[in-house]
C-alpha cells in the first residue's frame, strides 16, 4: 500500500511539475521541459503522453522555430496546455462593481462583464446568490455547461477570510461576514475560493515572473482604497486566514482623519482616492467618508488642478505618498524588503506621489536597510486583479485536477441551472 500511495504521489508531483513549467515558460518542446523540470527524458515523454491522452495538454507547431527546409523526419512540436481542457471562472468585488471574466485552462479570458450595482446597499443574505445568479448567466450566455468550470476565484476589497469564504469587512458592504464562497459552491457545483484583491495582484505578478518576485516583495494597490499583497519568499503571505497585510489599515496617525474602515488615521485614509479628494476639498478629517466609488473624471481634475501646481491638491498628494512612505519604511525595517510593486488605478498620479514617498522611506529607515530595495510601478492600463484571480485558480486547477487525471469531461450540454 506504502509504494502505491509513494507512486501515486510522485506521479502526481511530476504532473503538476510539468503543468508549472508549461504555465511558466509558455509552450516547450519535450527537451526543454526536461531542462526546466529536471526530469529525465522518459519521464516527460510518459507523463507527457498521460496528459495528452487525458486532454490537459496539447501538441502544437513551434511557429518561432527557424525554417528547416534540410529538416527530415517529424516537424519539431511544443506542448502546450489544452485551452479547452477546463475554463475558470474569476470574480473581483468592489465597491459599487462587480466584474467576471470567464477564462479557458491558458488563462485567456473569453468573456467579460462589468456590473455597475451599488454593493453597499445590497442584502447580504442575498449577495452569495445574486453573484451565482450572474455567473450562471455568463455561462448559458457561453452555452457552457458547469461541469467544465474547474474553479471560481473571488477577489474582493476589504479583509477576507478564506478559510470561511466570508468577507470580514470590506467597505463595499454596510454588514460584516458576509457569506459568500460557500453559497456559490453550493449553488453551482463548483469548488469556490475568496480571497483579498491585492493579494491577487501578487499571485498575477508571481506567475507573470517567478524570478523577479522570488524574493520578499510587498504589492501596493493604490486607488478606490489601500491595499497591499505579501510575498516572502517567491509565495503570498495570506496569514492563517488570509486576512494578512492589511497595510491599508495600519495606522499612519493617531487621531487623523476618518478611514472608512471607522479607526482614524490609517495609511488608506491618507492615500486612497476618497481621502485625497477631501484633503484637496478642504474637508474636515472628521467627514464620514463616501461609501460609494469616486468616478475618474472627478480625479482627472485633481490631477490636472496638482500638475498646474494648485496648492491644496498638491499638498494632498504629499500627504498621501508621506503615509504611503512612512508605512512602507516600517515594513522594509521589519521584512528586509527587495522589491516594492505600486499598481491600480492611483498609481496614475504616481508623479505627484512619489517624491514624497521617496523621502519618508528615507527618513523612515537607515541607509543600509533601504539601499537595495527597488521600487516599480504595474502600468494601470493591466488588469492585475482579475489576470491574478485567473492564475491563482488554474494553479489551484493544476495542483487539484489535473495532477490527479482528467477533468471530468462531458459534452457541453447547457445544464439547467436552478
Ligand atoms: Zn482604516
Amino acid at each position: 500500500m506504502g509504494e502505491k500511495a509513494d507512486s501515486d504521489l510522485v506521479r502526481r508531483q511530476n504532473r503538476f511539475l510539468l503543468l508549472a513549467a508549461l504555465r511558466l515558460n509558455g509552450p516547450m518542446a519535450r527537451v526543454e521541459l526536461g531542462r526546466h523540470t529536471g526530469l529525465s527524458p522518459a519521464s516527460i515523454t510518459s507523463i507527457s503522453s498521460q496528459l495528452i491522452a487525458d486532454g490537459i495538454l496539447e501538441e502544437v507547431e513551434d511557429h518561432h522555430a527557424p525554417a528547416l527546409p534540410m529538416r527530415r523526419g517529424r516537424p519539431l512540436t511544443q506542448l502546450d496546455i489544452n485551452p479547452k481542457s477546463a475554463h475558470v471562472v474569476a470574480v473581483k468585488i468592489s465597491i459599487d462593481g462587480v466584474e467576471l471574466a470567464l477564462a479557458d485552462s491558458r488563462g485567456a479570458v473569453v468573456s467579460r462583464r462589468v456590473l455597475r450595482t451599488s454593493t453597499y446597499d445590497s442584502d447580504p443574505d442575498d449577495f452569495g446568490q445574486f453573484v451565482a445568479s450572474e455567473i450562471a448567466a455568463l455561462l448559458a450566455r457561453q452555452r457552457l455547461s458547469s461541469r467544465r468550470v474547474a474553479r471560481i476565484g473571488i477577489a474582493v476589497q476589504g479583509v477576507a477570510d478564506s478559510q470561511a469564504g466570508t468577507v470580514v469587512w470590506s467597505p463595499a458592504f454596510r454588514t460584516r461576514n458576509i457569506a459568500v464562497a460557500g453559497v456559490i459552491q453550493s449553488r453551482l457545483g463548483i469548488a469556490c475560493t475568496l480571497a483579498n484583491d491585492a493579494n491577487m495582484i501578487a499571485e498575477g505578478l508571481i506567475s507573470t515572473d517567478r524570478t523577479r518576485y522570488s524574493g520578499t516583495t510587498a504589492v501596493v494597490f493604490m486607488g478606490y482604497g489601500v491595499g497591499m499583497g505579501l510575498i516572502i519568499d517567491g509565495k503570498v503571505y495570506h496569514g492563517p486566514t488570509g486576512a494578512a497585510a492589511e497595510f491599508g489599515h495600519m495606522n499612519h496617525l493617531p487621531g487623523g482623519p476618518l478611514c472608512r474602515c471607522g479607526r482614524r488615521g490609517c495609511v488608506e485614509a491618507y492615500a486612497a482616492d476618497y481621502s485625497i479628494l477631501r484633503w484637496a476639498s478642504g474637508e474636515a478629517e472628521t467627514q464620514p467618508p463616501s461609501f460609494t466609488a469616486i468616478p475618474e473624471d472627478r480625479m482627472l481634475v485633481l490631477e490636472e488642478a496638482a500638475h498646474r501646481g494648485e496648492a491644496d491638491a498638491t499638498q494632498a498628494y504629499a500627504k498621501a505618498g508621506e503615509a504611503l512612505g512612512y508605512g512602507l519604511a516600517r515594513l522594509i525595517a521589519i521584512l528586509s524588503l527587495q522589491r516594492i510593486v505600486l499598481a491600480g488605478p492611483g498609481t496614475r498620479a504616481i508623479a505627484l506621489i512619489e517624491p514624497h514617498l521617496h523621502r519618508a522611506i528615507e527618513e523612515g529607515v537607515v541607509d543600509e536597510l533601504r539601499r537595495n530595495v527597488e521600487i516599480e510601478v504595474v502600468p494601470i492600463h493591466t488588469d492585475m486583479i482579475i489576470k491574478g484571480t485567473i492564475d491563482g485558480a488554474l494553479r489551484q486547477v493544476d495542483r487539484e485536477v489535473f495532477a490527479y487525471g482528467p477533468p471530468a469531461r462531458r459534452h457541453a450540454v447547457l445544464e439547467k441551472i436552478a
